[in-house]
């Protein structure tokens, strides 16, 4: 490892982060492609709009919720204080990224609708924790890490965003992801557990200690799920990130991005440009090195991580 830093604040909103960033492999990125590489191409070189679904919204403005509830002095977190933060949370969502507001254009009904079921979902985690006797170290922890993999391969940077993270007066570390999704837990566990692998190495990386627990908290279906890695594990996985890595920069040269038909196809906005579909993706455009176009491999935001 050469690099390692961790920075506070939230995860940029969709179309905020520059695009001069070195790139990196994030876990949201990192999962697409091995999802389904045509997926990540469209996403990532081709960068093709997609519609954020109102479920990834609400889990956005949840996220920032929690994050906020946490800013204030631990007896005022409260499920009234969350509820509270709610609406607050929407209204800066939508001014940083006007366009979300049309997602409820002339229908306030609706807009009021999911809101409650945003306070819906803040409530189903006080059943789960309450924060009134947590002390986190941080929220929407921004962390990096470079690891070098075997064989003189070119280094990995590595980056995320992590939901939460305590830490122990042992210095025993929790990492912790909020999922607001609906779907199937089965469906996206094995992402998530992924997701969190990945934050564990670069933890493990930066501070030298392996985490002792990721905790996930599904909010929709009010459980939790708790996971102990170890070194062994980590070190495999480790190299597993750089295999994904050294697969995508082949990708990259040869255009050699092939559709990968799973259940997830069910969630993809590209649909009508894939194969499997009947859809024919666009010419690929290769992989701008550098410049504004120059994609970010492993660019992720807000709503990336709102499932
Ligand atoms: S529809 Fe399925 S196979 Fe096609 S690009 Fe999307 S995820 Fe890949």
């Amino acid at each position: 490892m050469s690099v390692a830093s961790e920075q506070h604040g939230e995860a940029p909103v969709a179309g905020a982060e520059s695009t001069t960033r070195r790139p990196a492999l994030s876990p949201s990125r990192a999962s697409d492609f091995k999802q389904c590489p045509l997926l990540y191409r469209l996403r990532v070189v081709d960068q093709i709009p997609e519609t954020p679904s109102r479920v990834m919204v609400r889990g956005t403005v949840v996220h920032a919720v929690l994050e906020r509830l946490f800013q204030l002095p631990a007896p005022q977190r409260v499920p009234a204080a969350a509820a509270a933060l709610v609406e607050p949370a929407w209204q800066d969502l939508i001014e940083a990224e006007p366009a979300l507001a049309a997602m409820f254009d002339g229908d306030p009904a609706e807009l009021t609708r999911w809101l409650a079921s945003a306070r819906e979902l803040l409530a189903g985690y006080f059943e789960l924790e309450d924060p009134r006797l947590l002390a986190p170290q941080a929220c929407e922890l921004r962390v990096e890490a470079q690891i070098v993999p075997d064989g003189g391969d070119e280094p990995v940077l590595l980056r995320g965003y992590i939901d939460r993270l305590d830490v122990a007066r042992t210095g025993e570390i929790r990492i912790v992801d909020y999922k607001t999704g609906a779907a199937p837990r089965e469906v996206g566990e094995a992402r998530a557990l992924f997701q969190m692998k990945f934050y564990a190495v670069v933890l493990w990386r930066t501070r030298g200690v392996v985490p002792r627990q990721l905790r996930l908290i599904y909010l929709f279906d009010r459980q939790l799920l708790t996971y102990a890695p170890d070194e062994t594990e980590l070190i495999r996985f480790e190299r597993t990130l750089a295999a994904i890595w050294a697969a995508i920069m082949r990708a990259a040269r040869t255009g050699d991005f092939r559709p990968n038909r799973s259940r997830m196809c069910d969630y993809c906005d590209f649909r009508p440009l894939c194969p499997e579909f009947g859809g024919t993706p666009p010419p690929y455009p290769g992989w701008p090195t550098s410049g504004a176009a120059a994609p970010d491999p492993g660019r992720e935001t807000a709503l990336d991580r709102a499932d």
